[in-house]
């Protein structure tokens, strides 16, 4: 197959991540005789100090031309002023609602190897495998707001229209039918208007899936019960901001946000995939970052966006094997072993990528 993947490599430590999952990349089309081209931008704040935009017209157009997006990470000291006109995160936003990216899928499995090095009781790991999926376009983050008063109050605004909320529950009951048929919606329609329209739409939309168990969760209650009894949740949906913060916090039970892939989609094949963690800028550019979240997005974005399923899975198993022979980047290190740099880590991937037979 041919294909043209954009990359944008980012701030931080997403230069150093991306370059590995390329790699990878590269080594699957060797592998599986498909000719994938590679096309690089700027994007976040290296677009910033080169063009005054985080995401500007010449990436756009890159983007546009590509079947899918491979994104690092955006963002830094360097252009953390709240007040500054324009700031990496931007870009992140704009790249969402340019390409109508509306759903954003979020799997967190729990590595039986690493579940001593989670700070959940290894005993309540045992089989976690959660797909979580985030809301990605509307909410309280794309809703009007404002500082007024000199400063003395602000509001946002949270919003959702049936039709967002019923696009986003169709792709999570879909993905529920391929999985363990269970899906959870998270919402706070004990206080909120807009979960309530949330919960109603989402059973409304169940009513077209009768094999799919469907529970409805008040988010505070599930941010406590994720981590107490993660093993009982399949597949989970949640407005963009509630799935912002579950999300981060089920890293927790993969031992580390190194190791969390992402994949946002809209109503076709393209997508963007990306880590779920920042640019680390307290550890960019030691050779040190976890590139497992990036190379587990690259899986992703073979499966979603190019429909190669046995070449994602490759990948998949190619992780887990390096993880079990005890290969460990230092964020997921058992204490006194030793531990691999950026580099020798994805190595070892491509070297176990390298033994797997393809049929
Ligand atoms: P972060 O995810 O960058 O880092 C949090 C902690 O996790 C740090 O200690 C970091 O060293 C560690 N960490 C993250 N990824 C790692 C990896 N692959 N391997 C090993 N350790 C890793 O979050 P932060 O520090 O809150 O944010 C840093 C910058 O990233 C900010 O500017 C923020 O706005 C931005 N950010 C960007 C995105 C994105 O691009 N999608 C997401 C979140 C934060």
């Amino acid at each position: 197959m041919q294909a043209t993947i954009t990359v944008l490599p980012g701030d931080g430590i997403g230069p150093e991540i991306t370059a590995i999952a390329v790699s990878v990349l590269k080594d699957i089309a060797t592998r599986y005789g498909h000719a994938f081209s590679f096309q690089e931008a700027l994007f976040g704040g290296c677009a910033i100090d080169a063009t005054g935009d985080s995401f500007p017209p010449e990436t756009v157009k890159l983007c546009e031309s590509g079947n899918a997006v491979l994104l690092g990470a955006v963002g830094g000291p360097k252009w953390s002023d709240p007040s500054a006109k324009v700031r990496p995160e931007q870009g992140l936003l704009a790249l969402r609602a340019h390409f109508g990216l509306f759903a954003n899928l979020r799997p967190v499995k729990a590595f039986d190897v690493l579940a001593d090095h989670a700070p959940v009781r290894p005993e309540l790991l045992k089989g976690v495998d959660i797909l979580f999926i985030r809301e990605l376009t509307g909410g309280v983050y794309f809703g009007e707001r404002q500082e007024q008063g000199g400063g003395n109050s602000a509001w946002d605004t949270m919003i959702y229209s049936v039709q967002e909320v019923e696009r986003v529950a169709d792709v999570a009951f879909k993905a529920a039918q391929k999985r363990r048929k269970h899906l959870t919606s998270v919402d706070k329609a004990n206080v909120l208007a807009s979960s309530r329209l949330w919960r109603r739409t989402v059973d409304q939309v169940a009513k077209h899936y009768p094999d799919v168990t469907l529970e409805h969760a008040l988010v505070d209650s599930f941010a406590m019960q994720m981590i107490k009894t993660p093993g009982r949740y399949d597949v989970v949906v949640a407005e963009n901001m509630f799935g912002d913060i579950l999300t981060d916090e089920s890293a927790v039970l993969a031992g580390s946000l190194g190791m969390l892939p992402s994949a946002s989609l809209g109503s076709g094949t393209f997508g963007v995939y990306e880590p779920i963690h920042g640019s680390a800028p307290d550890i960019a550019g030691k050779g040190i970052a976890n590139p497992t979240g990036t190379i587990l997005s690259a899986a992703l974005l073979l499966r979603h966006s190019l429909g190669l399923e046995a070449e994602a899975a490759a990948i998949e198993s190619a992780v887990k094997q390096v993880l079990e022979a005890g290969g460990r980047t230092s964020d997921i290190a058992e204490a006194g072993k030793p531990t691999l740099g950026s580099a020798e880590f994805g190595a070892r991937i491509r070297a176990a990528l390298e033994a797997i037979v393809v049929h």
